[in-house]
């Protein structure tokens, strides 16, 4: 990891093809005065995610946007750590709901795996890494994390993902039972980007 610098440009090109993700971190973004471009709208592809962490794959999605834009770019990756399973499905979170995004099917697979373990640890926590990269190859990743536990049924009709199954600690509420906003308030998401903003993002550049 090479040094932490500010933000100091006027573009920021977001290295996601998920148009959700990309509408929330627009929005995060909105009180800063730099532009904020999608990978997608500069024809970028998308890397394979090779890595086996989720700084890792973090860090290669904005490196390669970074390059080949040849702007500083800001990649994210995310998932569910279930501890009585060996963190999975983790780095794989997205993968467990298939090509066709089934997570019905996804968080079915989790309370099987959890059930075959007894039950006795239904602790989970949700991890997000973000990664910004400039083009000369500095760099910076954070990481949020939220922590609670698996609940089974699912509840709540809010979010995706896994938010229907997981109840964040110090709470009677599933993430899929919250109102956008409280979940957004306590999620990793919000953890990491309140890091990054704190190190990177200097107030200058609020409006
Ligand atoms: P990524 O696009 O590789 O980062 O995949 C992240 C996957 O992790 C998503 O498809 C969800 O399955 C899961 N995930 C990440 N964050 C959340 C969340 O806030 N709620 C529910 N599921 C999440």
């Amino acid at each position: 990891m090479k040094i932490i610098r500010q933000f100091a440009e006027d573009k920021l090109v977001i290295a996601t093809h998920n148009k959700g993700k990309l509408r929330e971190i627009k929005a995060l973004f909105d009180r800063f005065d730099f532009a904020v471009i999608s990978a997608g709208s500069l024809g970028l592809a998308e890397p394979e995610e090779t890595e086996i962490s989720f700084r890792g794959n973090a860090l290669l999605k904005a490196r390669a946007a970074a390059s080949a834009a040849t702007m500083p770019a800001l990649a994210d990756d995310s998932g569910l750590v279930v501890t009585a399973l060996d963190g999975a499905p983790g780095i794989y979170s997205a993968r467990w709901a298939g090509p066709d995004g089934d997570f019905d099917t996804a968080m079915q697979r989790v309370r099987d795996e959890l059930t075959k373990t007894n039950l006795s640890d239904v602790s989970a926590h949700f991890i997000c890494a973000l990664a910004l990269v400039w083009p000369n190859g500095d760099e910076i990743c954070v990481e949020g994390r939220v922590d609670g536990q698996i609940i089974w049924p699912p509840r709540g009709a809010f979010g995706f993902g896994y938010d229907a199954i997981f109840q964040p600690d110090g709470h009677s509420q599933s993430f899929g039972e919250m109102d956008p906003a409280t979940k957004h308030a306590m999620s990793h998401r919000a953890d990491a980007f309140a890091q990054l903003i704190a190190r990177v993002f200097a107030p200058q550049h609020a409006s």
